[in-house]
């Protein structure tokens, strides 16, 4: 029995999705139930076409669902919950430099150039990109690219952030150094960031990273099962407990 009750962070509740007009519709997703809690990093497993980008799209509330509800629980004196996206593809703009392409993260707020600034390379730097700010998309790996995803989604200090395959474009190598770092500042508590949605088509990460995985069934998209991972997570292992077992 825990002391203090899981906090919930995000509700999505009987969330419908189609595409297209009435009649000739593709119903993608139906009754989705998804509860992010405080503290955890949850994977979103399913085949291609399931619908987990919509999902994710809607959550982030880039779109709007056809039906249903998206809420995000908070405390009276807390500020609206702010929720990032790193996409798979990346998403950068490629006649922006890397410093630039961040501060798009800032845009729609009103925050002054000289904060923009500010913001923008303390996300660079924390994200491993220091001395990169001046260079342009093409310029760089794909690793390096998606570590400006990462800041682009970071700079506005989300408490949530939802990632789409982020990793599923890169090799291998690449995809485990940066699963590390990401995983680093998350244990570390370098990031505000208090849950995490991230889907994947790899198992073997999911496992690695996530604490829950959700598993999405097709046609249309629906959560239909839950694997509670039982690994010690990244989290777990700052915890004073787990530490004084293995040290
Ligand atoms: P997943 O991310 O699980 O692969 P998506 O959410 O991208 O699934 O897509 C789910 C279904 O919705 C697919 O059949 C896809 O072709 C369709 N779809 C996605 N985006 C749109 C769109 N903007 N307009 C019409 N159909 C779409
Ligand atoms: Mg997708």
């Amino acid at each position: 029995m825990t002391l203090i009750e899981e906090r919930r962070l995000v509700e999505v509740r009987n969330v419908r999705h189609h595409y297209g007009k009435a009649g000739g519709d593709l119903l993608v997703l139906d009754d989705v139930d998804l509860t992010l809690f405080d503290n955890e990093i949850v994977g979103l497993l399913g085949r291609s076409g399931s619908g987990k980008s919509t999902l994710l799209r809607s959550i982030a509330g880039l779109i709007a669902p056809t039906s249903g509800e998206i809420a995000f629980p908070r405390g009276p004196d807390e500020p609206a919950t702010t929720v990032s996206m790193v996409f798979q593809s990346f998403a950068l703009f490629p006649w922006l430099t890397v410093q630039q392409n961040v501060e798009v993260g800032l845009e729609a707020k009103r925050v002054a150039p000289a904060e923009r600034r500010r913001r923008a390379l303390a996300a660079i730097d924390l994200i491993g990109l220091d001395g990169f700010e001046n260079a342009y998309p093409k310029e760089l790996s794909g690793g390096m690219r998606q570590r400006v995803g990462l800041a682009r989604a970071l700079v506005v200090d989300p408490s949530i952030l939802l990632m789409d395959e982020p990793f599923s474009a890169l090799d291998v190598l690449t995809a485990e150094t940066l699963r590390t770092d990401l995983l680093d500042l998350w244990s570390e508590g370098r990031m505000p960031i208090k849950s995490i949605l991230m889907v994947t088509h790899n198992i073997e990460e999911a496992v690695l990273m996530c604490d829950r995985i959700l598993v999405f069934s097709s046609n249309p998209g629906r959560v239909t099962a839950e694997i509670k991972v039982e690994l010690p997570q990244p989290r777990d292992r700052q915890d004073p407990a787990f530490r004084a077992l293995v040290e």
